[in-house]
């Protein structure tokens, strides 16, 4: 269960003060995809990436499995961070390493021995079905591929939250398609909790169960995503 209470988000600029985040509370419940959608500007990214503190609210909390993240720092952060993995619209990988190295990245940050990072790296590669590909190197791979390898990272310290930050808007719509079904294949054979952004109507109609639409900081629209795609 991850929920969001009376999050607030200003920057300060040259220019004045921007509420990138203006209000929001949500409330997510585990084993949910959970997708906010809105127009570039809208502070979705902003948002999310409070989600495992990457931004620190400016008023509010964010609590994750009862834990809140936006009070954490140092190693108690990064302790909780190893329970929330993160997907990439422009992947992130590392490319001076291979498919596998990229995969076993986030083990060795973690201290794992060699040989359980290679186990949970190959476990990993059948499940985002990347067979045969382990020593390629990223700029070998096509987006999809790549992409596939930004998840089994994503999932490497066996999280029960997944945050995708418009995942699939650098790729084509096929190879979209592809990715998202992966997801919801993953969701629901991990019952891992997956909340995404993504300024892609397709993206929320194909894979998530609720949606949030965002507007200049503000949800203006909330709920299951079939009752609000058949509102009149
Ligand atoms: P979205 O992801 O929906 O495109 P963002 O969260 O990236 O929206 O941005 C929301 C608003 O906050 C925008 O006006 C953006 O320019 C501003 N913003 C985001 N990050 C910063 C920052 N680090 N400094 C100043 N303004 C920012
Ligand atoms: P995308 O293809 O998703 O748009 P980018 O091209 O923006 O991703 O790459 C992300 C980062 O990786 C950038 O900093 C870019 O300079 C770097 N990068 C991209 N391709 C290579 C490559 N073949 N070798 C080394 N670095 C690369």
């Amino acid at each position: 269960m991850i929920e969001l209470k009376a999050i607030k988000k200003s920057f300060q600029t040259k220019n004045g003060t921007i509420n990138a985040v203006n209000g929001v509370d949500l409330a997510i419940k585990s084993g949910e995809i959970y997708g906010v959608v809105g127009y570039s500007g809208a502070g979705k990214s902003t948002l999310i990436r409070m989600f495992n503190g990457l931004e620190t609210p400016t008023t509010g909390t964010v609590s994750v499995d009862g834990q809140v993240i936006s009070s954490l720092k140092g190693g108690a952060l990064r302790k909780a961070r190893q329970n929330i993995g993160m997907v990439f619209q422009h992947f992130n990988l590392l490319w001076s390493r291979t498919v596998i190295e990229n995969i076993m990245f986030p083990l060795e940050i973690a201290q794992f021995p060699k040989a359980l990072r290679l186990k949970k790296a190959k476990e990993l590669i059948q499940l985002v079905g990347l067979e045969g590909r382990e020593n390629a190197y990223p700029a070998q791979l096509s987006g999809g591929q790549k992409q596939r390898v930004g998840i089994a990272r994503a999932l490497a310290n066996d999280p029960s939250l997944l945050l995708c930050d418009e995942a699939t808007s650098a790729l084509d719509p096929q190879t979209t398609d592809e990715v998202l079904d992966l997801l919801l294949d993953i969701n629901k054979r991990l019952n891992l909790t997956i909340v995404l952004i993504t300024h892609e109507m397709h993206v929320i109609r194909k894979i998530c169960d609720q949606v949030a639409v965002m507007e200049d900081g503000k949800i203006v629209e909330q709920g299951n995503v079939l009752d609000i795609f058949t509102k009149p």
